[in-house]
């Protein structure tokens, strides 16, 4: 047995038989919590390289025009993201924000638009530099360590996509705990390990596959984590309308999501400190 690096609890991890490095089975699940993660840590120094390079001329280039459209001045579209925020915002008991993974900023400006105080912790030195662009305080912080978030420091810690790309998940979910203020409320999303097709494509190199997605949770394994970094009260949002493409199996699944028995793509999040 030793610590499971997404729930903290001491566990046993059987091996999932699914290629992931060199055809190697590199995949575990927790006895503990049931989320999947890669055995073998990435060093850092390459983590931090594939996330600049990402932003620089990657897949992550939609963020990029995402940030130039915001530097004109343009808001962007409404997203689920915003939504969430101004749904849980007035149960709030201050107005201060920190935002972890926030990427090149554009949904913190909507915070900020919001009268929330901000600051965002970010691994990536080339995505903080463009948040800062916006006007926004970024942060950056060492991959594989705790983002500098002082005790009591917030009162919403929003965190969109970011918990499967951690290799000390339950390290971080410990310190934003700590972060919130009572009656604070951590904010997150990540897909959901049952999404359709996607344990599948996890073999294939690409953006959601290891080394870059190393943490795989579903609905249930998810809450265990939550509860155990201590948090109390768990709202997760269920069923967002997902926009199809207009293909006869892709209506199909929306269909199905909506309905209920096709799995969310995302699992969406708000996990109260009590
Ligand atoms: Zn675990």
């Amino acid at each position: 047995m030793k610590p499971c690096r997404l729930c903290g609890a001491l566990a046993d991890f059987s091996l999932v038989a699914i290629a992931i490095e060199n055809g190697e089975n590199i995949l575990v699940r927790c006895s503990a919590c049931g989320s999947l993660m890669t055995a073998r840590q990435a060093p850092a120094a390459q983590v931090q390289t594939l996330y600049d390079a990402l932003y620089t001329a990657g897949a992550y280039q939609d963020y990029r025009k995402a940030h130039a459209s915001a530097l004109t001045g343009r808001r962007p579209v409404t997203s689920y993201q915003r939504h969430l925020f101004h749904r849980v915002r007035k149960h709030l008991p201050g107005r201060r924000a920190a935002e972890i993974g926030g990427g090149v900023g554009v949904f913190g400006q909507s915070v900020v638009r919001a009268g929330f105080t901000y600051r965002n912790f970010d691994v990536s030195v080339e995505a903080a530099g463009l948040a800062e662009r916006l006007g926004l305080s970024s942060v950056v912080f060492p991959a594989g360590e705790v983002p500098p978030l002082e005790q009591g420091s917030v009162d919403v810690v929003v965190m969109w996509e970011v918990l499967e790309h951690v290799w000390n998940a339950a390290e971080i979910l410990r310190v934003v705990h700590t972060a919130l203020a009572p009656g604070g409320c951590l904010l997150m999303s990540t897909p959901n390990l049952h999404r359709h097709g996607y344990l599948e494509s996890l073999s294939t190199a690409g953006v959601s596959s290891p080394p870059i997605h190393i943490n795989f949770f579903s609905h249930a394994s998810l809450a265990v984590c939550l509860r155990a970094a201590g948090f109390g009260r768990l709202r997760f949002y269920h069923r967002k309308i997902e926009y199809p493409k207009f293909q006869p199996g892709d209506m199909l699944l929306t269909a199905g999501i909506v309905a209920g028995w096709v799995p969310e793509k995302t699992l969406y999040c708000a996990a109260w400190k009590e």
